[in-house]
């Protein structure tokens, strides 16, 4: 049931490389260490995007990264936007993630969290029928200000969120704990 993708949906400003800082660096290999532990099923077709709040911004996997196999600095991008500017400005080689907005938009209405944590499961039909978490009402297409609005709007009372015939969302404080949950709910 996955969608056709066909590149990020936001306009944007390249601001250039990504600048380096022991924060950027040391959250983006942890990252690449903890998720290049998911089971190959967590990470199927075309892979999840994960972000981490930063002292500028976000931290955020770049847009056609694969988040088992995510390098430093090649397939991370800092933006440095709010969700309601109409173009994200941001550092880095590639685009970030085609669900910046989304991203951005939870942090801003979760600011006590450190993560949020994205990846499309081969369950999700299975995860719609047990109903054990929160979904969104209907599909809604990748990177749209819908999706990111509906599921910021259910994360702002629970930790994880089912997008409808897409993937699962969850956010918190400790990237560990929200890969192990991820793992566990992808597996149900
Ligand atoms: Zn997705």
């Amino acid at each position: 049931m996955s969608e056709i993708y066909t590149g990020v949906k936001f306009k944007y400003i390249r601001l250039g490389d990504i600048q380096p800082s022991e924060e950027v660096e040391y959250q983006a290999q942890n990252i690449s260490k903890v998720l290049g532990e998911l089971p190959t099923d967590c990470s199927s077709g075309s892979s999840g995007n994960i972000s981490v709040k930063t002292e500028g911004g976000i931290l955020i996997s770049s847009s056609g990264s694969l988040l088992k196999n995510l390098l430093y600095p090649e397939h991370f991008c800092e933006v440095v936007s709010n969700s309601d500017e109409k173009r994200i400005r941001f550092f880095g080689k590639d685009l970030p993630s085609s669900e910046t907005r989304m991203h951005l938009l939870i942090h801003e209405k979760r600011v006590e969290i450190k993560y949020c944590l994205h990846i499309h499961t081969s369950n999700i039909t299975k995860l719609q029928i047990l109903n054990r978490f929160p979904i969104t009402s209907q599909f809604l297409s990748y990177g749209t200000i819908n999706l990111a609005q509906e599921a910021s709007n259910n994360l702002q009372s629970n930790d994880i969120v089912i997008l409808r015939d897409h993937g699962i969302v969850i956010v918190g404080e400790d990237l560990v704990s929200i890969f192990r949950e991820s793992v566990r709910v992808s597996s149900l």
